[in-house]
C-alpha cells in the first residue's frame, strides 16, 4: 500500500555521516505503515562541521524528532535544551524530541540493549552478577547506566585507554580494568557487552581471553555489521550464549517511536526480517 504524504504528515528521521546504510528508516516506517500513522521517516546526512546549524534550522520547522547516530551523539546532547537524564549519564542523545521549537535529548540505547538481552537471552537477570563492560564511549556509558537502573550489583569497565574507563568507574561507582587486564575481569561475569567500535567491518578486532568467563555467560556485541562479528563468533565457539547488536538496534527504536509518535510501536510488524534483507542477509 502506498503512503500518501500531506500536509499534516508528521516528519522525523535519523541524522549521521554516513547515513545511506542506517536501518533506522525501514525500521520506522515499516512501524509507522502498520499502525497507519500519518508521518514519515527520512535519512539525513549532514556535513560534520554543520550539525548545530542543522538542528536550528530543524528548530524553525514542524520537525518530530530525530535519531542521532555516529559521529554526532555528543553534539546532539549539547544542542538540546534539557535532557533526560539517561542521555546526561551517558554524555550522549541518540534522540531528539522537538516540541514547540523546544528540543529534548534522551538516550534509549541503554534501554534497547536490556530489551535485546530480554528478547536473546530471556533467562539473564541483571541482577544476577556481575557485568563486564567493554568501551568507555558513549554506549558503554548507556549500557552501564541501564544495567545500574535495572540493578545490577556491579559493573567492570574495562578500556583500551585505561583513564577513560577509570573516569566512567568514578562517576557511576563501576569498576575500571585496563583492556590488558580483560581476563580478570571476565572472572566470574554473567555478561560481558562489547562497547567498542572494534569488529566493525574493516576495523580491527578484539581478541580477547573469553574462555575465561563462566560457561553460561551472555556475550553480547553492539556492532551489528557484521552481523555475527569475530568476538560473537568467538563466543560462539566457546559455546556461550549470545546477543547480537541488530536486537539492540530495534530495542532503541521502540522507544525513540514512542516519543516522536506518541504511541508504541505496533506488534507482530516483523522489522527484524526487514532489517535482516536490508543487511542483505
Ligand atoms: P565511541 O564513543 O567512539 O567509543 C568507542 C570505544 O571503542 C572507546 O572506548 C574506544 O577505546 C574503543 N575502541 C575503538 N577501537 C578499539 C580497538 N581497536 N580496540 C579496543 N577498543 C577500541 O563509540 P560509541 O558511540 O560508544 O559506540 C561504540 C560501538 O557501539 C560502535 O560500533 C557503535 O556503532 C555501536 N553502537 C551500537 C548500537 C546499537 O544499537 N546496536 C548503539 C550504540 C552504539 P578508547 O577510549 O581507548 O579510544
Amino acid at each position: 500500500m502506498t503512503r500518501t504524504i500531506t500536509g499534516a504528515t508528521r516528519v522525523a528521521g535519523v541524522v549521521g555521516h554516513p547515513i545511506a546504510h542506517s536501518l533506522s528508516p525501514v525500521l520506522h516506517n515499516a512501524w509507522l505503515e502498520a499502525a497507519g500513522i500519518d508521518g514519515v521517516y527520512v535519512p539525513l546526512e549532514v556535513e560534520e562541521a554543520r550539525f548545530g546549524e542543522f538542528i536550528e534550522g530543524l528548530r524553525a520547522t514542524s520537525w518530530a524528532g530525530l535519531n542521532v547516530t555516529l559521529p554526532f551523539k555528543r553534539n546532539a546532547l549539547a544542542a538540546a535544551d534539557n535532557a533526560h537524564m539517561r542521555a546526561r549519564r551517558a554524555q550522549a542523545a541518540n534522540l531528539l524530541v522537538f516540541r514547540d521549537g523546544r528540543i529534548t535529548a534522551d538516550n534509549t540505547d541503554g534501554l534497547g540493549l536490556l530489551v535485546a538481552f530480554a528478547e536473546q537471552a530471556p533467562g539473564f537477570d541483571p541482577k544476577a552478577g556481575p557485568v563486564v563492560i567493554l568501551g568507555a564511549g558513549g554506549g558503554a556509558r548507556g549500557a552501564a547506566g541501564a544495567f545500574l537502573d535495572a540493578g545490577c550489583p556491579e559493573i567492570r569497565v574495562v578500556n583500551r585507554t585505561l583513564v577513560r574507563a577509570q573516569t566512567l568507574a568514578a562517576e557511576l561507582r563501576l569498576k575500571a580494568f585496563d583492556l590488558r587486564d580483560a581476563e580478570a575481569a571476565f572472572e566470574g561475569a554473567q555478561a560481558v557487552i562489547n562497547a567498542t567500535s572494534a569488529g566493525l567491518a574493516d576495523s580491527e578486532t578484539l581478541d580477547l581471553p573469553l574462555a575465561a568467563t563462566p560457561a553460561a555467560c551472555v556475550v553480547m556485541d553492539m556492532v551489528y555489521k557484521p552481523l555475527l562479528t569475530p568476538f560473537l563468533a568467538q563466543a560462539q565457539a566457546l559455546g556461550r550464549p549470545t546477543v547480537d547488536g541488530l536486537a539492540m538496534l530495534i530495542g532503541q527504536a521502540i522507544p525513540s517511536f514512542e516519543a516522536i509518535y506518541g504511541e508504541q510501536p505496533p506488534a507482530g510488524v516483523g522489522v527484524r526480517a526487514l532489517a535482516l534483507k536490508a543487511l542483505g542477509l
